[in-house]
């Protein structure tokens, strides 16, 4: 046994030595086809054959959900990629699979699909795109996505930044709904959302956007477009989870005490949400570096808590005892941590009680944080809020 794992060990180093990565992204035409309620059919066109597609592993996202509907190409899951190749080895030159919902939540990943309480649905595109292999040769792809709804529905994707921007890969909407405009943003929400949720979620992010807007000193590039869904009214308690691509912001609320009356507590929450997502998108304001795979979580989800602390206060939506309570209670989630990155909380907690830690004002900082990456194209990191502290500890008299 020994041996052979030790075999399968050194057949992907080899693989991984001699896979030499292209400059250049292969042009792919991915066509995606509401079938039915909850099922999609994706068509991948390659301008040049393909020797095999290759995906980050979503948990079993793919294994469960995709099935190829190619002849003779199999769905490889469960190593360092998903994988999509013929088993003969031939060179394909277009792909098709079908995918169903899979709405699980998974830690530390965009959710991949959303339901709505009136039939509509979210996709998350990010998880079609994947890398193509030509034989040796690893290239990025280079989607263009054409996305057909079902009947008469609405299908929804972000409108193309008129500034140059980090462009992401949005989530697409398919649904009975159309957008409204509220301000600059376009809002898409579930109409089961209940109205001191619907409430609270528009009017902190009329607040919220005003107020970073100002102390950061910067509108956002984009438009931002916000969808929010309910999947869920079965659950006992409160859940909302909030997601951030680009300059688009999903939220899933969840749990029986959104249909019930509205409470002091329950309004906190849902305003802490908004708040740490909307700082994500001023973070992601910059044209080019800033958030990263490189760049360790902390900074930027830390940075996004303490954000959102700072602007709940200078707003009036939180108290001050609102906010040292949760400051309290950050700082001792943290401790409990024992100061920690490692776990999923310890990411916030932790990340937050650094930013505490600074006895900086937050605000110029990740001003020049996003200054930083904006004209230089600087990653976020450690280094680099060490770096503008000490700077402004020097520039004070
Ligand atoms: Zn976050």
């Amino acid at each position: 046994m020994m041996s052979r794992k030790w075999l399968l060990g050194m057949g992907v180093a080899i693989s991984w030595m001699v896979a030499v990565r292209a400059e250049t992204p292969l042009p792919v035409q991915e066509r995606l086809t509401h079938v039915a309620p909850d099922t999609w059919r994706a068509d991948y066109r390659f301008s040049q054959p393909v020797t095999s597609l290759q995906f980050v592993p979503v948990a079993d996202f793919r294994k469960s959900a995709w099935k190829v509907l190619t002849p003779g190409v199999t769905l490889t899951t469960g190593g360092e990629h998903d994988t999509l190749a013929a088993a003969s080895g031939k060179p394909l030159r277009q792909l098709s699979m079908e995918i169903s919902t899979f709405d699980r939540l998974l830690e530390k990943q965009y959710v991949a699909m959303d339901r709505f309480s009136d039939g509509g649905r979210l996709i998350y595109l990010g998880f079609l795109q994947g890398e193509a292999r030509q034989g040796k040769l690893v290239r990025d792809i280079a989607a263009n996505f054409t996305l057909a709804g079902l009947g008469k529905e609405t299908v929804l994707v972000p409108a193309t930044p008129a500034a140059p921007s980090n462009s992401a890969t949005p989530y697409a909407y398919f649904g009975p709904q159309s957008p409204v405009t509220a301000g600059d943003a376009q809002v898409l929400l579930d109409p089961g959302l209940s109205a001191w949720a619907r409430e609270t979620l528009l009017d902190t992010t009329a607040k919220m956007s005003t107020y970073y807007r100002a102390a950061y000193r910067q509108p956002l590039r984009q438009p931002l477009l916000l969808l929010a869904a309910v999947s869920d009214t079965a659950s006992p308690g409160l859940s909302i989870k909030g997601g951030v691509v680009g300059a688009q912001i999903v939220y899933r609320f969840g749990g029986t005490a959104l249909l019930t009356a509205e409470s002091p507590k329950k309004r906190e929450m849902v305003a802490k949400v908004v708040a740490h997502e909307m700082a994500h998108l001023w973070q992601n304001n910059a044209r080019r570096g800033g958030t990263s795979e490189l760049s360790p979580p902390w900074v930027h989800e830390g940075g996004a808590e303490a954000m959102a602390l700072d602007g709940l206060l200078r707003t009036g939506i939180w108290s001050e005892e609102q906010g040292q309570a949760f400051t309290a209670a950050t700082l001792d989630e943290c401790a409990k941590l024992e100061h920690s990155f490692d776990s999923y909380r310890g990411i916030y907690a932790c990340g937050f009680e650094r930013y505490h830690q600074l006895k900086v004002d937050i605000v110029p900082l990740w001003r020049d944080m996003i200054g930083a990456a904006d004209s230089k194209g600087e990653i976020y990191s450690e280094a680099m809020i060490n770096s503008l502290v000490e700077r402004a500890g020097k520039a004070a008299p």
